[in-house]
Parts: structure tokens; sequence; C-alpha cells
């Protein structure tokens, strides 16, 4: 299997390669050259497997050469058999229509854990086979830093420098990550803004005085391994439902339009999806993408669904080629005037190829908060604010009512407690696994926010 970039001029890697290089040189992002297909015969012979031979039943194609069969088993055995339920992402009904796809169940209750978990592993095997050691440096505004903290945490050849905004992440958040003591993590917490965090980590993957010296990684969902692996959990939930005979409709909480990309990839393989349903907050780029092809960014609002508190969606630029011809000369071109003019329109094709699968929606705080209180008053079910967004959505689509309607739940309610207890006069404890997280003791430095201050902490500590 080979990956090409989306725009067009990068070299074209094999599955390790792209694993370990994140973005393409060109400034674009991988995705495979073709998709690899299932019959529906093939899909049917998956019913019934445990999540992580299922798991590798649908990554092979992606991998390729790059591991054997038997080695991809034996990677997502040990990376799902950290999660805390057997089914990894089980179903939970709501009411005769709608469903829950409960993805929080891995260490850092995120669903974020799902692929991290698995990349960690991939990092791994792939810097060992090259002889070669991986610095990843990343910005997290509180549910990335922690997965992928939790992910590379005493792993070989790969070590982990994450940035948060000092005092800007809860106090779960913060401790889950720096309550992790591994001597290859190194906790960060910089005066300033999570965005002034993330221009810090730009600065760094550019910067020659460290990129001579060391090969930086990134954990983002630019990554393709990531959206490789939420491709799985869309064949479980399918399967389950009555897949591939029947059609489902998927509504996902979206932000980095990464989850639901993986959607597009299940239904591209030849799974039998009905309807990809976009759900975003008062950020809302790309419900107006989706609804009149306006592409166009402005500030962020903060609300209680943080991670989907976004201007841009890099992800998208994946299915803006996918469904506008595959064409990375064009594409290029297009994101150029979109990153000179902070906004662009789509094309024709692309408004097509996009309304062919997803449709959008988007909710308000209180519209989230309502969307909270029915989950709890009519099923009895606690959920967190991205997933009552994801509901809202689910809820307020336009879809048969022989088509069963699953909602990605992708976050713990536990994580974000105070908005599910305004919400529904509920506070959701913690699960007992991280129970302790306020018992143990937390390490990390504290930096002015600039960009001598990390770059010196990351030179001085990077082995
Ligand atoms: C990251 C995240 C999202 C958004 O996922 P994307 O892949 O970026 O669209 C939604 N909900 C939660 C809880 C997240 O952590």
């Amino acid at each position: 299997m080979k990956y090409v970039s989306t725009r067009g001029s990068a070299p074209a890697l094999d599955f390790a390669g792209v694993t370990l290089a994140g973005l393409a040189s060109d400034g674009g992002l991988y995705v495979p050259e073709a998709w690899p297909q299932f019959t529906i015969d093939e899909i049917v012979a998956m019913r019934g497997l445990p999540y992580a031979e299922l798991a590798a039943r649908v990554m092979q194609p992606f991998v390729g050469e790059s591991l054997a069969p038997k080695r991809l088993r034996e990677l997502t055995e040990q990376a799902y058999g950290r999660f805390a339920h057997t089914a990894v992402t089980p179903l939970v009904q709501l009411d005769e229509q709608h469903w829950l796809l409960e993805l929080f169940h891995g260490p850092t209750l995120a669903f974020k854990d799902v692929a991290l978990q698995l990349l960690g592993l991939l990092f791994e095997e792939f810097l060992a086979r090259e002889d070669s050691r991986l610095t990843i440096v990343g910005a997290t505004s509180g549910d990335t830093g922690s997965a992928a903290i939790d992910a590379v945490a005493g792993r070989d050849n790969v070590e982990i420098f994450m940035l948060h905004p000092k005092g800007r992440v809860s106090d779960v958040q913060r401790r889950q990550m720096t309550t992790v003591r591994a001597p290859n993590v190194h906790n960060i917490a910089i005066e300033g803004s999570f965005d002034d965090a993330q221009a810090m980590v730009k600065r760094i993957f550019a910067d020659e005085g460290v990129t001579a010296s060391h090969r930086i990684g990134a954990v983002n969902s630019i990554n393709w391994a990531r959206l490789m692996a939420q491709v799985v959990y869309y064949f479980a939930a399918a399967l389950q439902l009555g897949g591939p005979e029947r059609k489902l409709a998927f509504s996902v909480p979206t932000g980095n339009f990464g989850d639901v990309f993986a959607g597009h990839v299940a239904a591209r393989m030849g799974l039998p999806i009905e309807r990809l349903i976009v759900a975003t907050n008062v950020n809302d780029i790309l419900h107006r993408a989706l609804s009149n092809g306006d592409y166009s960014t402005g500030t962020v609002t903060p609300t209680a669904a943080p991670s989907m508190d976004i201007q841009v969606s890099s992800n998208f630029e994946r299915l803006l080629f996918d469904v506008g011809g595959r064409d990375g000369v064009a594409l290029a071109e297009q994101m150029r005037g979109f990153e000179a003019a902070k906004a662009m329109q789509l094309t024709n094709a692309q408004r097509e190829g996009a309304a062919a699968l997803f449709t959008s929606a988007r909710a308000d705080e209180e519209e989230t908060s309502r969307s909270m209180r029915w989950a709890y008053e009519n099923c009895g079910e606690i959920i967190d604010p991205h997933t009552a967004i994801g509901l809202h959505a689910a809820r307020a689509a336009d879809v048969s009512a022989d088509t069963p309607v699953v909602t990605l739940a992708t976050a713990h309610p536990a994580k974000f407690r105070d908005s599910v207890e305004r919400a529904t006069g509920i506070r959701p404890p913690l699960p007992n696994r991280v129970g302790d997280l306020f018992a143990r003791e937390e390490a990390f430095v504290e930096l002015p926010g600039t960009y001598e201050a990390v770059r010196d902490h990351i030179l001085a500590n990077a082995s």
C-alpha cells in the first residue's frame, strides 16, 4: 500500500513511512493511493470477532508489507487489552432508533485512546527497526495530551514533550498528563494560550537548529495511522446492528474532522453507511462548509465542548481531495488561497461529492445542555457535552425510522463533570481505574511564553 499527499508533490511513502512522517513535506496530508475494498461476504465473515481481531482484519490492507499479519494482531491485542471494557467500544441503546457507541473506555477516558494506544506501539515497532529515535512535540488544550502521553510513556526510542497553557486546562486533564511518571515524558506548562503553545510547536518543526539533530514527530490527527485505527469501530458497530445487510447512520461530534473522516473511509471500503452526520458546536465552520460551501474561519468561541472549539479542521483537506477528483496540484492551489485569505468556497465537485454521504448540524450551548438532560431523563444515560452535541444532531437529522442512528460517544462524562452537573444535577464520579488521580504526585516544568525558552528546554532535555 502506497500513500500519496493531498497536495500532489511529496514522495509516496509506505505505511511505516507515513506513520513516522506525520505531515507530508509539501504541507499536505497522506492518504492511501486507492481504497482497499471488502466484499459483503468478507464483511459478514467479520461478525462476532473479538475487537482486536476485527481491528487487525480491517487495518491489514492499509498496513500492507509494513507489518506481518501476525505482528499486527499482537499489537492490536496489546493496544486494546488496556481498555476497561472487553467489547472495547460497546454500544448502548437509547431508544428504538438511537444508540451510543462508547469510545471512552481507554486509559484516559477519551476516544483518542482508541487510536493513540495503537500509534504508540507502531512508533516503537518502526523506530526499533530503523534503529532511530523520535522526539514528539505537541501542544494540547486537554484530551490529546493525556492520551498521547499515556500511549508513549515508557516506550523505547520515543520521547514526548507536551505543552499545555498554564492554568487553562482542567485539573483532571492536567493531572492525567502530569502524574504519568516515566523518564521519556516531559510536561511543560507555558504562560499563554493554547494557540501560543501551538504556534511554538509549529516553529519547532521548522527550526533547523532542532531538526538537524532530532527527528521530530507529531501525534495529532494529521497522522494517517490514527484515522486508520478509527475506521475499525464503524465496522464493529455496523456488524452488531444488522450490517452489512442493513445500512446505518452515524452522528459524530466533530473538531478536526478526523473521527468522521474515518467513517468516510469505512464507506469507501464497502461498509454500507446511509449517512454521516457532522455535528459541530457554535464553532461551525464545517456546518457552514457542508451546508453552503462557505469554508471561512472566524474567531473561536469557548464552549462546554472544548475539543470541538476549532477554527480550521485539518482533516477536511483529506475529504476535499478524495471527493474533489484527487487532483493534488489543484488542491494545493486552493489551500494556498485558503491559507492567505482564511476563507474559500468549495468547488461544485467537492460540494456534490460530500453531499452524497455527509450532512451536518450545529448545537449551541443551550441545545447541548438540553441534549444531556434528554439522555438522562429519558434513557438514564449520563453523557458528556461533546457526545451531547452528536446526539442533538442525530435526533434532529431526517433519517428514515428503520435506519439505526449511532452517536459516537467521544468522552467519559466525568471528564466534563461541571457541565454535566449543571445540565443534569448529577456529578459523575471518575471511574475506579483513574480514581486515585488526585492522590498521585505531579511533575511538570513551568516556562515563560517565549519560543527560546521552550526550544532550549527541549534541546537540553531530549536525548
Ligand atoms: C478530539 C475530540 C473530538 C473531535 O474529534 P475530531 O477527530 O478532531 O473531529 C470530539 N470529542 C472529543 C471528546 C474529543 O476529544
